[in-house]
């Protein structure tokens, strides 16, 4: 038979996977000789043997990878025949290029059998892992990951776990994190010398008892508590200044999630699967989760137990009966970024809670739980973190090195290395000092963990944000990317599309060309620029911050432009029960004066007046409350008749979707005894159509058939759904997101790719 050598390449998600041992398994199997290397940016397996061998090795290398591995590409070349008697595992060598950082994986079944099996070595060790399962990226000191440049440098293998270290039979064959009852890290109580064992009994006493308790997981601190017990989630509520926003609920298994949850197919593989999200799913009728887990919403966020320590905090020989499902909400004070060590556990969170179970691996970078929506029975992603963070995102084409430091609210970076493109974990609301200098060191660290130098930084194009200033001080060549542009780039970047499109940015503030507040916009857009075609139509947004949390501020205004009078528009708000004379009075003065207010065509704010004129929301806790809660009111009815659409109107040289004379409508309607929630389905579909007119038109104008919707309106599913449908049975291709969030959390990705262009 023909003897033939390669070298192969294997680019993506190959470190930390146990994608090294697998090789040399495949390598055995056929029969074939030669070496595996992780050279950082891939893994080069040098190959001899016969040559139908070394085909069906490559087909396989792809076919039978490991599970948690994520091959992007590999490269072959014919090598010399050495005539090398053995297939070796050689070391680490470090070498700069795209190096892929693995994100954490959950406790993988194996590992869960061995923790509570009485007789194995691990039997409840709350740190437990191996080649297929644990953290990865939280305890990444360097690259390449290898345990000395990891968390696990501080505790030495005893010689049972160097001896299945080193075993290539074993699964903890090359597992960095490896450890064990004797050797690995420990539990403990923060602030007494209660650990291990007693640490953990103490923990479920008190979650059982109804308290509340702070634990330490993969990528920060938890608070916690039975979550099937009302007193005890509201008191966290009451607590943690949380009155609405729904809390994550963490279910002891499946059993236990489709009691508080319907879960289809597609979720259930999401949520068995290795990296454990937060998924959005609809309550069950009967469940026994609290109400006040997720306040008058249909929806529950439920995840598994991905660390071992928190299925120990379910499962445990101590006779204490716990409750099936907990809550496990990020702790954070409000604002800041997740608590990540001891010291920011007992400043932050000891106040809120009765006891912190912490121990003593350190986290070296954060990752908050990522959350996903479903739409079509595909994940739709709302906040893209541990699990997956920092998987990068391929955009074909581009040599060079930049960071993008993302928006205001929801931050998140991105650094963008020749083709591939990393958006970082979830780093938080930048009007927070706290959460500034928790992106200042991430962006950092990051950028050394991939060996990168970016040449240049992105930020938003808004003067006044924090992540404009800390661009500025970087002292790098800043490229300003506006806001609704990065969605819309963002959108194309994941879907693989550089062709222009028409952008349908439909967000909650950004910060426009003109230095107007943008929202509702209709771009013209490609990597190297944009043009503004359309937006909804422009209206005073007056009361300052305070505008963009209540909704009767933006409802007034409306009123008040559309009917011209602050006479009628106090007999308007008056009927629909929105506002007094007097804060009639000041909103108008504000208008008038030009004192305190902004032109602005936020379509969030739009939603927010509709909200409140309709009796669903009149201010909201949390960003994107009232949308929500309307887009509920509209499925509460289902269908309804449709609005006449009216005619566009033309500005400033765009065009302006008729959204004032719709609100009117809706408002005169509502005062006419119509329902609230045909109202508001009304209002959906009929913004819907607006927006579908808003494509023709700009379509018409360009020539282009293809629209891509971003922004954070478009994380109400009703809303895209329509928009979606309608675009396609007008023969529009239509790009939506997948696994990058629609909101400000998507839009690093964008000002990274925009920034790109601009220095090939
Ligand atoms: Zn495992
Ligand atoms: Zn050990």
């Amino acid at each position: 038979m023909k003897k033939t050598a390669v070298i192969l390449r294997v680019y993506g998600i190959v470190q930390g996977v146990g994608f090294r041992p697998f090789t040399a398994r495949l390598a055995s199997e056929h029969k074939l000789n030669g070496s595996v290397c992780n050279k950082g940016p891939y893994v080069e397996i040098r190959l001899e043997g016969d040559e139908a061998a070394v085909k069906c090795f490559s087909g396989e290398l792809i076919t039978k990878a490991p599970p948690r591995s994520a091959i992007l590409k590999v490269d072959e070349e014919a090598a010399e025949f050495t005539g090398v008697s053995s297939f070796e595992i050689i070391e680490s060598a470090k070498e700069q290029g795209a190096i892929f950082v693995s994100p954490d994986i959950a406790t993988c079944p194996e590992c869960k059998k061995e923790l509570f099996d009485p007789k194995d070595r691990r039997y409840l060790h709350p740190f437990i892992n191996c080649t297929a399962c644990g953290p990865r990226l939280t305890i990444l000191d360097a690259m390449p990951y290898d345990r000395e440049r990891t968390s696990m440098k501080a505790f030495p293998m005893c010689e049972a776990c160097a001896e299945e270290y080193n075993d290539p039979g074993s699964r903890r064959y090359d597992a960095q994190p490896v450890c064990c009852n004797e050797c690995g890290p420990e539990v403990y109580i923060l602030g007494t010398e209660t650990k291990g064992a007693a640490a953990i009994t103490e923990i479920r006493r008190r979650i059982a008892a109804g308290e509340i308790v702070a634990i330490k997981g993969i990528g920060g601190f938890h608070l916690c508590c039975d979550a099937t017990n009302e007193a005890a989630v509201a008191k966290l509520r009451e607590r943690k200044h949380r009155p609405v926003k729904p809390f994550a609920v963490m279910v002891r298994d499946m059993e236990a999630a489709r009691r508080a949850v319907k879960i289809t197919p597609a979720a259930e593989e999401i949520l068995e699967g290795p990296k454990k999200p937060i998924l959005l799913l609809n309550r069950q009728e009967n469940s026994t989760i609290a109400p006040s887990a997720a306040p008058g919403n249909p929806k529950i966020g439920i995840m598994l137990p991905y660390a071992p320590v928190q299925l120990l905090l379910f499962d445990y020989p101590d006779g204490i009966k716990m409750p099936e499902a907990f809550i496990m909400t990020s702790g954070n004070p409000s604002g800041a970024p997740i608590c990540r060590t001891d010291d920011d556990a007992r400043e932050a969170l000891g106040p809120l809670c009765e006891a912190v179970l912490s121990h003593d691996r350190r986290i070296r970078v954060r990752a908050d739980d990522s959350v996903i929506d479903f739409y079509h029975e595909a994940p739709y992603m709302i906040r893209r973190s541990r699990g997956y963070a920092p998987l990068p995102v391929m955009v074909k084409g581009f040599r060079g090195e930049v960071l993008a430091l993302g928006g205001e609210l929801k931050n998140t970076f991105c650094i963008g290395r020749d083709e591939l493109f990393y958006p970082s974990a979830y780093v938080g609301d930048m009007s927070d000092l706290r959460t500034m200098q928790a992106l200042r060191e991430t962006s950092k660290r990051m950028t050394e963990l991939l060996e990168t130098e970016p040449s240049v930084t992105a930020c938003d194009l808004h003067p006044r944000y924090n992540t404009t200033q800390l661009a500025n001080e970087l002292g790098k060549p800043v490229i300003q990317v506006q806001h609704h542009y990065a969605h819309i780039v963002s959108c194309m970047a994941e879907n693989e599309v550089s062709e222009p499109v028409i952008g349908v940015s439909f967000d909650g503030t950004g910060y426009g060309t003109d230095g107007t507040i943008w929202g509702g916009e209709f771009l013209l857009v490609d990597y190297h620029g944009f043009e503004r075609l359309g937006s909804i139509e422009p209206f005073c947004q007056a009361g300052g911050d305070r505008s963009s949390v209540e909704g009767w501020r933006i409802a007034v205004n409306l009123l008040y432009e559309i009917c011209g009078s602050q006479q009628e528009t106090v007999e308007l708000a008056e009927k629909l029960n929105i506002a007094s004379d007097r804060e009639v009075g000041a909103q108008c003065f504000m208008a008038d004066q030009g004192v305190n207010c902004v032109t602005s065509t936020s379509a969030g704010r739009l939603f927010d007046a509709v909200s409140a004129v309709l009796g669903i929301r009149r201010k909201v806790s949390f960003e994107g409350e009232a949308a929500m809660f309307l887009e509920y009111a509209a499925r509460r009815a289902g269908h309804a008749e449709k609005l006449p659409l009216s005619a566009f109107k033309e500005a400033d040289g765009r065009f302006l979707l008729p959204t004032s004379e719709l609100f009117y409508e809706i408002v005169k309607r509502k005062l006419s005894g119509e329902a609230s929630e045909i109202l508001a389905v009304q209002f959906h579909d009929a913004l819907a159509d607006e927006i579908i007119a808003g494509c023709e038109r700009a379509g018409a104008q360009t020539g282009i058939r293809t629209a891509a919707l971003s922004g954070g309106v478009f994380q109400n599913l009703l809303l895209l759904e329509r928009v979606e449908e309608g675009l396609k049975e007008r023969g529009f291709k239509v790009l939506r997101h997948h696994l990058i969030p629609p909101n400000d959390g998507g839009i690093c990705l964008g000002q990274a790719v925009v920034a790109m262009a601009k220095i090939q």
